[in-house]
């Protein structure tokens, strides 16, 4: 009899998994907090590697249709100094494959494509071992059983506690976003600023990074280092205090620069949480984890690319009908495990360079990665 198997997200670890999971004829549970596919804006752009996040898009049979919809052109990266002089200007070759960026909402649709997610499911607690298999029970007081219960809800997991007692901590960073729409026609100075990609102005200790998402769209990420509560006083409804609180934190930048921050009219603070580096847990059968809910990480363009590998291949594997699929994912948690704590590393101590002391730092970074 083939395993009852649920998933608890639909990320882009959750949908990849089911997605794939989907193409092998197995038909997986995926419940999602939100009450539809549209419920939230969807975030930013995200570069998907040829190693990671397109492998994974490989593995579900969506490479071609993934390579019509996103833009290589996106990986452009322009980075300026505070005052305004281009550092680097760096742009892809036509046919660069390498990082691609797609629409976070135009990803979702490519995976979700015939796939019955169960929306406004949120999860509440895992209890494994439990005499009909692993407990799931439900915020509207509900409760089902499953063999395999696969944890893809993110940062603030409800199914990590069955594994692990980790919980996310503030990295010393906090990203503030805003958007700007129809920049080509709205703002075309600046819509000549950023470029066809990202650009990224480096300061002591904080940073503007603006990228180019589909339709004229930009989003703006002010970054810097900041006790948690940083601005945790004003309304978040109240964009006028806090574009005052962030043009007092980058007075004296290039007046096009604060032009990003001054033109966004709603503003989002997010401080970065991140797992510990190398989170581990010892096996639980029936539970697993994917994506961030494994191994939260600085956002550096890894953690996506990660989530979607993660899920093609436990799906991969237990598609297989492994005789012991106990064995199966305890073996993949191992791989994962040591890929994403290589992964949880490099972010980590890219962030570090980021957003430090020495603005040198970041455009070094940049050229190491180009170089390499
Ligand atoms: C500003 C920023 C830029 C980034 N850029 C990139 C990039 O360019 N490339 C890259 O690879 N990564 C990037 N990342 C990281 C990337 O966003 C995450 O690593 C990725 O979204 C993780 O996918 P996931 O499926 O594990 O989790 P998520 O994307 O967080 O999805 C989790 C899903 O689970 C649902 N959920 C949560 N709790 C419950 C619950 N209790 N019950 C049911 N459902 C629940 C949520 O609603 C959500 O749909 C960026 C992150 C940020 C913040």
């Amino acid at each position: 009899m083939r395993q009852r198997i649920a998933v608890v997200g639909s990320g882009p670890a959750g949908l990849t998994f089911a997605r794939v999971m989907h193409r092998h004829d197995h038909a997986v549970t995926v419940f999602e907090r939100d009450p539809a596919p549209d419920a939230r804006p969807p975030g930013g752009t995200l570069d998907l590697h040829e190693e990671l996040g397109q492998r994974a898009l490989d593995k579900a049979g969506l490479l071609a249709e993934f390579r019509a919809l996103s833009r290589p052109e996106g990986q452009a990266m322009r980075i300026l100094a505070p005052d305004g002089t281009v550092l680097r200007d760096w742009r892809p070759r036509r046919d660069e494959q390498a990082n691609p960026e797609i629409d976070r909402g135009q990803l979702r649709d490519l995976l979700l494509g015939p796939l019955d997610v169960r929306w406004g499911r949120g999860v509440v607690r895992v209890l494994p071992g439990q005499p009909d298999g692993v407990r799931v029970e439900f915020a509207d007081g509900r409760a089902e059983h499953f063999d395999l219960v696969v944890g893809a809800d993110g940062a603030w997991s409800k199914v990590r506690p069955a594994v692990s007692a980790a919980t996310p901590h503030y990295s010393g960073v906090t990203l503030v976003e805003t958007s700007l729409d129809e920049v080509d026609t709205r703002h075309p100075a600046l819509a000549r600023l950023v470029g066809e990609g990202s650009l990224a102005v480096y300061g002591v200790n904080r940073a503007v990074v603006a990228q180019r998402n589909s339709g004229g769209h930009v989003k703006v990420y002010a970054q810097f280092r900041a006790p948690l509560d940083w601005a945790a006083d004003l309304d978040p409804g109240d964009a006028a205090a806090m574009r005052a609180r962030l043009l007092a934190l980058f007075e004296g930048w290039a007046d096009p620069v604060l032009e990003l921050l001054r033109q966004g009219a709603e503003f989002a603070r997010r401080p970065l949480h991140v797992l510990p580096v190398a989170h581990t847990w010892t096996h639980v059968p029936g539970v697993t984890l994917l994506g961030d809910a494994a191994h939260l990480m600085p956002p550096l363009g890894a953690g996506a690319n990660l989530a979607m590998l993660e899920g093609a291949e436990l799906a991969e594997c237990l598609a297989a009908g492994p005789a012991d699929p106990d064995a199966a994912v305890r073996a993949f948690e191992g791989r994962a495990g040591a890929r994403a704590a290589r992964w949880a590393a490099l972010t980590t101590a890219g962030l570090e360079r980021l957003v430090s002391e020495d603005p040198a730092e970041a455009v070094a970074l940049f050229d190491e990665v180009h170089a390499s």
